[in-house]
């Protein structure tokens, strides 16, 4: 018989997380040098980097997949920072920004602080570190001009291919035409909730996932 494990535990003992935060933090750079060398052809620079603007694009809806949440957890767990406060935040969010179109989503992420800082920077999401623009920062508010953005297609699809290798890893099955992802703060809520639980894939499985078609209407 296998050891009956938590979701922490597991993860611990299969090094799980830092599998998952290599496979994160990989894209963000596959991202950052894709944007670079799209900006060399274009002549333009990447203008996040020295961004001192207000972080616009953390107050937008942030659409993560699991492992993502699971790692945004971890740190949370790590730094004594899941406490029921914490968690009611993420409820509230994440119930008012699955039901918000992501045009009318212009509401702070529960992880930026005050100084318009990401208070999870170092295991943000795929999302998060692929949002690169060319543009002045300034614009990501006014709107006052086009903005010039890098299009992550290939990180996208990387960030997909790796849901199948977690599941895998997990022993998740798939429940047939669903993924397992959703809004940031659900994500991360959901991970919080099975961080302690042994039967945390079967928590996990009675879950409400979406569809392809779900999740195009969430980013629509
Ligand atoms: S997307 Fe815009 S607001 Fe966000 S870091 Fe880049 S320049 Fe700044
Ligand atoms: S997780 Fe961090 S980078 Fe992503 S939206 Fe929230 S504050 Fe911004």
């Amino acid at each position: 018989m296998p050891p009956v494990r938590t979701l922490g535990q597991l993860l611990e003992d299969e090094h799980l997380l830092t599998w998952i935060r290599d496979a994160v933090g990989g894209l963000h750079a596959y991202a950052a040098a894709g944007a670079e060398k799209q900006g060399k052809r274009l002549a333009m620079a990447v203008t996040c980097t020295g961004c001192t603007a207000k972080k616009t694009c953390c107050h937008s809806k942030v659409v993560a997949r699991l492992y993502e949440g699971i790692l945004v957890a971890s740190d949370l767990v790590a730094a004594g920072r899941d406490t029921p406060e914490l968690r009611e935040q993420l409820r509230a969010a994440a119930e008012a920004m699955e039901t918000t179109p992501p045009r009318d989503w212009r509401r702070p992420c529960v992880f930026l602080d005050e100084r318009e800082r990401c208070t999870v920077y170092a295991v943000r999401p795929v999302p998060c570190g692929a949002v690169l623009v060319y543009t002045n920062p300034t614009l990501c508010t006014t709107r006052a001009a086009p903005i010039k953005a890098y299009i992550p297609n290939e990180e996208y699809a990387a960030a997909t291919a790796f849901e199948e290798q977690f599941r895998e890893r997990f022993a998740l099955r798939k429940k047939v035409g669903r993924r397992y992802l959703g809004v940031l703060p659900r994500m991360v809520l959901v991970a919080l909730e099975a961080w302690h639980r042994t039967d945390f894939r079967d928590y996990l499985r009675q879950l409400s996932w979406p569809s392809d078609e779900d999740i195009e209407q969430q980013r629509a």
